[in-house]
Order: structure tokens, then sequence, then C-alpha cells
């Protein structure tokens, strides 16, 4: 069976290197959203809380209730606020606050120029006046940045705008808001970190997507790839490997068959241009769903230790390629 393996090493060493940035370990959200970026969200959880860290952000309650009792506060992006004490809700359109329930912790989005999700600057004091009006419990008040990978002042200007966000915040008679803005990126590269919270996903596990004229500090992945050989055969000079025949041995060859396809969430790709696993070895042919030919007797391969590697490979980013991976894939932490 294919594994994941996770190095608690390598996780700690990037949780370390992230609380000297923010200043302290209670001010980083560890972002498990999507089975922690296809690392398994509660492996990653119980090392992330055993290391100390106090705060979490997943996408749906489903996922809350995976991790919440681990956590002294877990923000969900994208579900419907229920009133639980360790949870708290993004709010990003007055409509969706209209609705909320009193009680139910709420963080307010706002759009400081992604346009993506958020209520609109303009839209702030209306949005504070409904939740004095209806009572509401307002814990926080976040935004995200559109651009915080890129060498440009793209960033200056949505920083300066949750400036303004946080004054009008402050002026009006709601008080104990925690206010956040940073991802890894814009952790990574600000110079001095002020807020209460940043929420970290991608540099925890060990990728950091700067451009290098940017700071870089060093992160390793903390996440690898493992595959299990299920059969080996010796092809004669000229035969063909997998489907289409796509592969032809220009010698004799020993090959195994290595358990781990795109059903697994390994990417399929062009078998023109294969992907060259960690071992040096090319993927010999076509992926198929459950299993890739590759030249070795090794009892086990491992497929990739480094994700941002892989989505130079095919062309995209590591986020995609870690969180494509299945959660029937067996996790153990190393
Ligand atoms: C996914 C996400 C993050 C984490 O982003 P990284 O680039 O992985 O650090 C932070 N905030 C929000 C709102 C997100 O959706």
């Amino acid at each position: 069976m294919a594994t994941i393996k996770i190095s608690k090493n390598n996780l700690y060493h990037n949780l370390n290197k992230l609380a000297l940035k923010s200043g302290s370990k209670n001010k980083i959200a560890a972002v498990l959203k999507d089975n922690a970026y296809g690392h398994g969200i509660e492996l990653i959880a119980k090392l992330t809380s055993d290391w100390g860290i106090e705060q979490a952000v997943v996408v749906s309650n489903e996922e809350a209730t995976k991790v919440s009792h681990l956590f002294k506060n877990t923000l969900v992006l994208n579900d419907t606020p229920i009133n639980n004490p360790k949870l708290s809700y993004a709010i990003t359109e007055i409509k969706a606050l209209k609705n909320a329930p009193k009680g139910a912790k709420l963080e307010l989005k706002v759009d400081t120029g992604m346009h993506r999700n958020g209520i609109l600057i303009n839209e702030l004091k209306e949005a504070l006046n409904i939740i004095k009006a209806n009572d509401l419990n307002l814990y926080g008040v976040f935004t995200h940045y559109r651009s915080a990978d890129e060498f440009s002042s793209e960033f200056a200007w949505q920083k300066a705008n949750f400036e303004e966000v946080k004054t009008i915040v402050k002026q009006s008679s709601i008080d104990e808001v925690r206010f956040h803005s940073h991802n890894s990126a814009s952790l990574l590269r600000c110079k001095s970190f002020s807020e209460d919270l940043a929420r970290v996903g991608i540099a925890m596990y060990g990728y950091n997507e700067l451009p290098t004229p940017l700071e870089q500090i060093e992160l390793k992945p903390i996440l690898s790839l493992w595959a299990k050989r299920s059969s080996t055969r010796e092809l004669k000079k000229g035969q063909r490997v997998g489907y289409g025949g796509d592969f032809v041995t220009k010698k004799d060859m020993i090959i195994s068959t290595y358990d781990i396809g795109y059903g697994d969430g390994l990417f399929r790709g062009n078998s023109q241009n294969p992907l060259i696993i960690k071992d040096g070895l090319p993927i010999l042919g076509r992926v198929s769903m459950d299993f890739i030919s590759i030249e070795s007797t090794k009892e086990e391969i491992c497929i990739f230790d480094n994700a941002k590697e892989v989505a130079k490979h095919f062309n995209t980013i590591s986020y995609e390629i870690t969180t494509n991976l299945k959660s029937r894939i067996k996790r153990e932490v190393q």
C-alpha cells in the first residue's frame, strides 16, 4: 500500500521558524483545511497541538469536528455557524451576518482587494451596526492578501486598507476583537509582525513560495510519498509497458510495478515527459489508476519528498500536489 510519511522533526523545525517570525507560538493558527493540504488532518492537528499550537483553521464543520477538541479555537472558513465556544466562523457577506445565530463566535472577513470573499470596506459600518443591533458575538476581523507572494506594491496597498478596517472597528464600541491578515507568504516577508494571529498553511508544510528577492527562510518539506512493489518482470528489448504501450524498452530490463496511481492522487501527466521519482528513475509509460512501472526491484520506493519539485514538473503549485493526495493513502509519522 502507498504510504505518506510525515516528518515530525521537519514540521517542528518549520513551526519553530514561524514562531520566531510571529514572535510567539500562540500567534500561529495552523491551517488544516482540505485534509491539512492532503497531509492528513487528524495527524497534523495532533502533532501541531502537541507542539503547543492553540489555534486552527479548517474549511467545514465536518473538519472542525475532527480537530477542534485539540485547540482553544478553530476558525471555520466556509460553513453554517453554530453556537460552540470552541469554534469561530468566517462571515463573508452581510446576508450571512443577518442570518447568524446569537452567541456563535463570528469573524468578519473584509474584502481589502482580493475580491473573492468578504464584505466591502464601505459595508463595514453597516455590518458593525447589525452586530450591535442583533447582539451578535464578534470575535475577529480578518482579511486575505491576493499577492503576498509576489514582488510588487500590491501587498502594501492591501495592508493599508486593512489598517483602515482596524481603525473603523476600533472606533465602534465593540471591543476585544482579534485582527488577522497574514498567510504564510505575508508572514515570511513581513519585517515586524504585530497582529494577533497569522494563519499559516503552506509554510508549516515546508514550502516557501516567495520569489527570491524576498526573504528566504529555510523550511523543510514534511511529506514524502512512498509506494510498495507489487510484482516484477523481465522484459526483452523492444517490449512495451502499460496502457497504450507508450514505453518501449531499448534493452532487456527488469521492471517492477509499484502500488500508486492517479487513483491515489498522483498526477497522471504525460508519458512522453515522465515524472522522475526521488530515486532519479523515470516512471515508465502511462500512470495507471493504481500502479506505476519503474526499473527497480526495491521493495519500497520514494516517489517524492519535495512537492515543489513535482509541482514544477506538472506546471502547478506545491499546494495542489499535496492536496490532491487521497485520504485512503496510509499516513505515518517518522
Ligand atoms: C488557505 C488560507 C490560508 C493559508 O494560506 P497559506 O498560503 O497556505 O499560508 C490563510 N488564510 C485563509 C483565509 C486561507 O483560505
